[in-house]
């Protein structure tokens, strides 16, 4: 446990194990546990949104109606998209390490 977060966290008065305490600065288990149940529900929901276009899982709009980009790793990751623009920028972005980077 971090000394200054959960000082941090008494001083605010929240509570750990909730969203808005992580997102508030605590990194406690309780609270990270509350953010990734909070995560796995929003994308199960994002997820539910998308249609199937030619074959294809395709998150066209968000919560709020507006269209959302494609070519991005974060449509691809949150949303679940899979159109082709989006599986492209999700490759891109686990592309290998140069090896000079490896040990
Ligand atoms: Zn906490
Ligand atoms: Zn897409």
């Amino acid at each position: 446990m971090n000394t200054y977060t959960n000082t941090m966290v008494k001083a605010a008065g929240l509570t750990h194990g909730k969203v808005s305490s992580y997102t508030s600065g605590c990194r406690c288990t309780e609270c990270r546990e509350a953010l990734r149940r909070y995560t796995a529900d929003l994308r199960a929901r994002r997820r539910a949104r998308r249609v199937i276009v030619k074959g294809r899982p395709f998150a066209a709009v968000d919560q709020n109606g507006n269209y959302l980009q494609h070519g991005t790793p974060s449509t691809y990751q949150n949303w679940g998209c899979r159109c082709f623009s989006c599986r492209v920028a999700k490759a891109a972005d686990h592309a290998p390490l140069p090896e000079r980077t490896l040990k």
